[in-house]
């Protein structure tokens, strides 16, 4: 390993070996006991990892391949990540493949803290919408809700029951780099059925069975907490029992139900109807 100028003098390390410390350690955030163990996180791309540092993540190494040498934005991103107190690396296309498990890697890696909300620090106000997941499995449906929230202007979402991960390289890669603009709590069914006695505004479960149409519900008076099913097997009837009121959307065909983020997306624009406009060009 040597070090050289970019940018963050004295600070940049090359790196060309697989069998490098700090890239086993970055290789292993592919799985969630290492991802829970250093705490950390993967984000691919220069304009995810540019967003997340304005965003206030903490960076803990940025990873870049030679290609990026002489770059202005990935020479800038290498000094806020040294500023930031993180080891910044130059490595080999062979390395950032491994690292990525990709065959054509983007140009830029961040390894960043992971930062998840506490529960009891939601609160609620008039025009908030919270989406809460009960056993979401699947990364890509929860990677694609997290991106819709963060579309529709929605506050965050809160993981009920065992789940899948949030910081999951399959994940935050469905989220489209809104991993780093959407909040997210996680909480067992007990103290999200607790938190919500607390939450001030409608509680709109969607269920199957659902006796309401998505349609006739007015959703422009307080905050609202959409609450969805698992995708297996829907709400089970304590969650669905601490609802407000049970949404159905209407269906037409041989399908059974809507996919979860498909139904989530229905229902969030639905939910933001009157908060969402075009921009006047
Ligand atoms: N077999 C599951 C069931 O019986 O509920 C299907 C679950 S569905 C794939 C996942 C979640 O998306 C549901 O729990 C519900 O929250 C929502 N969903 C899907 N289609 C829906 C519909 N037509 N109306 C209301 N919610 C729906």
């Amino acid at each position: 390993m040597s070090e050289r100028h970019a940018g963050a003098p004295g600070q940049v390390k090359e790196v060309t070996s697989l069998a490098n410390p700090l890239i086993k350690d970055i290789k292993a955030l592919a799985l969630k006991k290492f991802r829970d163990q250093q705490n950390a996180f993967m984000a691919e791309g220069l304009k995810l990892v540019i967003d997340a540092l304005d965003l206030g993540w903490q960076i803990r190494t940025l990873v870049f391949a030679k290609a990026g040498r002489g770059n202005a934005a990935v020479e800038k991103a290498a000094a806020r990540t040294v500023a930031a107190g993180g080891t910044v690396l130059e490595v080999s296309e062979k390395v950032l493949v491994a690292i990525t498990r990709r065959d054509n890697p983007q140009m830029v890696v961040g390894v960043f803290s992971q930062k998840i909300l506490p529960l009891k620090e939601i609160r609620a106000r008039d025009g908030d919408v919270w989406v809460a997941l009960d056993r979401v499995r699947d990364p890509g449906n929860l990677g694609t809700v997290i991106r819709t929230v963060d579309a529709v202007g929605a506050r965050g979402v809160i993981l009920v029951g065992e789940t899948t991960d949030p910081f999951s390289v399959e994940t935050v890669r469905a989220t489209m780099g809104s991993i780093f603009a959407v909040p997210v709590a996680k909480a067992t069914p007990d103290a999200f059925l607790a938190w919500r006695k607390g939450f001030q505004g409608l509680v709109a479960g969607t269920h199957l069975q659902g006796a309401v149409d998505y349609r006739s519900v007015d959703f422009s008076k307080g905050p609202v907490l959409l609450v969805m099913g698992n995708e297996q097997q829907g709400l089970p009837e304590n969650l669905a029992e601490s609802c407000d009121r049970l949404l159905r959307i209407p269906q037409a065909g041989r399908a059974d139900s809507l996919n979860l983020a498909v139904a989530t997306g229905v229902m969030l624009f639905e939910i933001r109807r009157g908060a969402l406009k075009l921009e006047p060009d």
